[in-house]
């Protein structure tokens, strides 16, 4: 079941006490806006918030006198439930996203005759896949025919909870006129609506928005949770997890995004790769970047990885210069190289060889042939030292360095 509990969020305590606070006042905002870093789970916890509301031992409880097979509802005044309860029926509903007064927007990309495909197949594989993670284009954003239809909703009373939770993921990918049917829809929600919506660039989001909802802040996971999680919930092995924690820069959805994609083997080709551009090997670099072009065209991704791989390792080796302890080091399975190459390079070339690898991770966004971005970023970071003749002669004769 891929909606978690509150009590199920990891590394955020402020954040998660806070919102249980809310669920147990039985008092609610119009709206709220989760706000921090991308991939610390933000989306995770609005879901989780609005499960929590809509939970019928909780705030969900429809008003009116129970049934005769409904189980007692707490009289007024009693403090309620501070999470969802995870056995009733509205409980389990939602932790499928088929409660129906559970709305859900989250930014997609494709063409609009596509739409409902492209949004059932998403909900599908976050319903099926704990570890789901959100990953977007550019191009995506919150779609406007789905926003009005949500809107013309709202105008109706809410199906079977005491109120309807509207969770948007990312509510910074919309258009300027959707913002002004949302605050609309915002200001004047009738006693029915919670707005939930989260976003890692609350700036982008219009200040009449953002003046109206009640925010709340997430905090940057700790390497050391994004570590545990990595190892305890997605079976990722010690040696990786610290690897694609730090990759990840402890985005939490990064790391896993990344951890299918063998990360320790990743690294070592990186590894073997910059070792003859660390030497100023030409002749090996030569050789080792023939085993990376296969990557080509079609591996943008993967020679990304390479790159951030790659600084890693020289801020790896700037911490290793400046006597940094073992627990300290991303490549600490490789520490005993690290200390002899922190040994032969100062300082100030590594933040040089570091700049070009920045450079280098910008142009492959770009138009750039991927591979060749690589290779020359390679022979750049390797310096001044190679002379015109030592590359053999390539047929393309574009290398550029
Ligand atoms: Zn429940």
């Amino acid at each position: 079941m891929p909606i978690v509990r509150l009590a199920d969020i990891i590394g955020q305590p402020a954040a998660v006490e806070f919102l249980r606070g809310v669920v147990a006042g039985g008092r609610f905002a119009n709206a709220y806006l989760f706000h921090g870093p991308a991939g610390v789970g933000k989306g995770t916890a609005a879901l989780a918030f609005a499960r929590a509301l809509l939970c019928e031992h909780g705030g969900g409880a429809p008003s009116g006198a129970p049934g005769l097979f409904d189980e007692p509802i707490p009289p007024t005044g009693a403090a309620l439930p501070d999470d969802a309860c995870g056995g009733c029926a509205a409980c389990g509903k939602s932790a499928t996203l088929q409660h129906p007064d559970l709305k859900f927007l989250f930014p997609v990309s494709g063409e609009e005759k596509e739409l409902d495909g492209t949004v059932a197949e998403t909900i599908a594989a976050l319903r099926e896949d704990p570890l789901f993670v959100f990953t977007y284009e550019k191009a995506s954003s919150i779609r406007l025919s789905l926003t009005r239809e949500l809107i013309r909703e709202l105008g109706f009373q809410p199906f079977e909870a005491a109120r309807r939770v509207v969770v948007v993921r990312d509510a910074d990918r919309m258009r300027e006129d959707q913002y002004s049917a949302l605050l609309k829809s915002i200001e004047e929600p009738g006693p029915s609506t919670v707005w939930v919506l989260s976003s890692s660039r609350p700036n982008r989001l219009p200040a009449t928005i953002r003046s109206r909802c009640q925010r709340v802040r997430f905090a940057a996971l700790s390497e050391q949770a994004v570590i545990a999680f990595l190892e305890q919930r997605a079976a990722v092995k010690a040696e990786e997890a610290r690897l694609l924690a730090a990759l990840a820069s402890v985005s939490l959805a990064r790391a896993l995004t990344l951890r299918e994609a063998e990360p320790l083997k990743l690294r070592n080709e990186a590894l073997a790769l910059i070792d003859p551009a660390l030497r100023g090997d030409a002749q090996g670099l030569w050789k080792a970047s023939q085993s990376f072009m296969k990557y080509g065209r079609t591996g943008r991704e993967t020679l990304r990885r390479m790159i951030e791989f790659h600084e890693l390792w020289l801020r790896d080796l700037l911490r290793a210069r400046y006597g940094a302890p073992r627990e300290l080091l991303a490549n600490r399975d490789r520490e005993e190289e690290l200390r002899r190459q922190a040994q032969q390079i100062d300082a100030h070339e590594i933040r040089r060889r570091l700049t070009v690898l920045e450079e280098a991770l910008r142009s492959i966004d770009g138009n750039v042939t991927a591979d060749m971005t690589v290779f020359s970023a390679m022979a750049r970071v390797a310096g001044a030292r190679f002379g015109e003749g030592e590359w053999p002669p390539h047929p393309a004769g574009r290398w550029d360095y």
